[in-house]
């Protein structure tokens, strides 16, 4: 496969042209071999099926795709003031070198290599800015946390909000500046090509997501917008605009500009939809006391699987997102929920690109045809439901309280493995009652066994990492994993369903009774990475980290409309 050029966004065209240096940028950035960037991200398709849109919303899509390119431009200012006059350096330099440099500055969006701890890759770099470009050039974290605590009511409550950034006033002293200023020019571009597709669609929801969140662009006041993003349900989901604070890691206050443009995936939708209709019924099975089961689970939150078309700002720097959950103002959430996003394509590009390359180290031979991405994604799905599923409201002594409040800083590494282990469990009941495949008995098992080296290569520090570190711990104590002569890994299908489901019914009844003793025992003692598994993770060094997505179809759509 050839090596597929990086696209550089609109407004970094537009910013370059004014500079003369368009040529530079619309031929491929190609040979990036003389660093270590090139090995860490597999470049990789990523498309949805633009043309089985109407008219309509394919003419609507187009002016989301401009409107989501601003993003891109805005992230850069929000990440260091310094990046437009870098971009525009790099942009200039046409060896081959430079070119690298350019496509994994875009990549990381600044001169930091995000994956490797924001060291940097451009030469003259300074330091990455804790505070990015939230905060005054010089300032410190410490006056400006002094000043934050000097404000009172209102004013404290804009200056720590999410969308305004801090900067000198005239007097020398802090002021705060709403992003509907800060950033005027670029949202009022967004908002007219935001207003334009919502002039186009003749999606009622998708419509006045579009108009609502033009109009918070200029009012800065996000609510609306937000709730309409909860109701949208339509061929096209978008979510555009500023979202998360991981940036700003002075306060975790500031939003970052970024975009997803996608498609809803009807088939996992209506998977979902037939998953959502059986919970009750797993939950009444559970392999714990049935005093620890609910008889009457809550709502479902919304969860919308969709394939992406085009990202950008934030959403499209370093490790590219698989899932996302929103809005994170606990307004909104109290109010109106929040509602997840699974991001298919982007799903199966990280499985072919990095967990099959992974499979091939980490497995014996045989186990490799039964790493599946039908294995992986309808896993994927039910972990997520099997979080709605077991002990949350407990009593202790006749005292009312969460698995949370007990389990206090085991509680997501717990948690995430009970959402991982049990919902192999929850997929296997549902094989025995003809809801799913039974080929897919043999490959949830294996591919499970084969994503777990991926998730503990990202660290046992994260709770997702060292949840799957105790799942496949105590899978290998059962003697339902094995290790070969050769040091891979396979699944002992006679065992396996039985330590699944005592590993769901041992963490459930941890949550069940709020037992934080035994939960910092399993973390010590299976949240651990074994000599075996180092092994794998040590010849796991040639396999990329993640994937570096070029939107083909977002591209060829921008061409039909010019
Ligand atoms: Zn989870």
């Amino acid at each position: 496969m050839p090596q597929p050029s990086r696209r550089v966004p609109n407004r970094l065209v537009a910013l370059a042209v004014a500079l003369g240096v368009v040529a530079a940028l619309t031929v491929s950035t190609g040979a990036r071999q003389d660093t270590t960037m090139t090995r860490l991200f597999s470049p990789v398709e990523i498309g949805a099926d633009v043309d089985a849109l109407p008219d309509s919303e394919r003419a609507a899509l187009a002016h989301i795709i401009e409107a989501a390119r601003v993003m891109d431009g805005l992230f850069l200012e929000q990440v260091w003031a310094g990046n437009p006059a870098m971009l525009l350096d790099l942009a200039t330099d046409t060896t081959n070198r430079g070119r690298a440099r350019l496509d994994y500055f875009l990549l990381n969006k600044g001169p930091w290599s995000r994956i490797e701890e924001n060291e940097p890759f451009v030469p003259g770099t300074p330091e990455k800015p804790e505070g990015a470009n939230y905060y005054p050039a010089g300032a410190t974290r410490d006056e400006v946390a002094h000043w934050f605590d000097q404000l009172e009511g209102q004013a404290r409550a804009d200056a720590t909000g999410f969308f305004t950034t801090i900067r000198r006033g005239v007097d020398g002293g802090f002021a705060i500046v709403p992003y509907s200023v800060e950033y005027e020019g670029p949202l009022a571009l967004a908002a007219e090509h935001l207003r334009a597709a919502a002039a186009l669609t003749q999606e009622p929801t998708l419509r006045r997501y579009l108009e609502t969140r033009a109009a918070a662009f200029a009012s800065n006041d996000y609510y609306d917008s937000d709730v309409a993003w909860l109701e949208l349900d339509a061929a096209i989901d978008l979510t555009i605009g500023p979202y998360e604070v991981y940036e700003d890691e002075w306060f975790n206050y500031k939003a970052a500009f970024e975009a997803f443009v996608t498609l809803r995936d009807d088939e996992e939708t209506a998977k979902l939809t037939r998953f959502g209709g059986l919970l009750q019924g797993l939950e009444d099975a559970l392999p714990i006391d049935p005093a620890f089961r609910n008889p009457a689970l809550g709502a479902l939150a919304p969860i919308r699987v969709v394939n992406v078309v085009f990202t950008a700002g934030d959403a499209n720097s370093g490790v590219q997102t698989a899932a996302f959950n929103l809005p994170n103002d606990e307004r909104v959430i109290r109010d109106k929920g929040a509602k997840r996003v699974m991001l298919k394509n982007v799903q199966e590009a990280k499985f072919q690109q990095v967990l099959t390359p992974i499979s091939e180290e980490a497995l014996s031979p045989v186990e490799l045809r039964d790493v599946t991405f039908e294995a992986f994604f309808t896993h994927i799905l039910m972990h997520e439901l099997m979080h709605g599923l077991g002990p949350n409201t407990i009593t202790i002594d006749g005292r009312e309280t969460t698995v949370r409040q007990e389990l206090r800083e085991t509680y997501s590494t717990i948690e995430e493995a009970k959402a991982d282990v049990s919902g192999l469990w929850a997929l296997h009941q549902l094989i025995d009652q003809g809801h799913l495949d039974a080929s897919l008995e043999r490959s949830m098992y294996t591919t499970f066994l084969a994503s777990t080296f991926r998730s503990i290569r990202f660290g046992i520090d994260a709770a997702h990492g060292r949840g799957v570190a105790i799942q496949l711990n105590t899978f290998l104590d059962a003697g339902a994993v094995t290790v070969d002569a050769a040091g891979r890994f396979k699944v002992n299908h006679d065992l396996i369903r039985d330590a699944v489901t005592g590993l769901t019914r041992e963490l459930m009844t941890i949550q069940a009774t709020g037992d934080i003793e035994a939960a910092e025992a399993i973390l010590e003692t299976r949240g651990v990475v074994r000599p075996e598994v180092q092994a794998v993770l040590d010849r796991l060094s040639g396999v990329p980290i993640d994937i570096q997505p070029n939107y083909v179809s977002a591209y060829a759509l921008a061409d039909d409309q010019r």
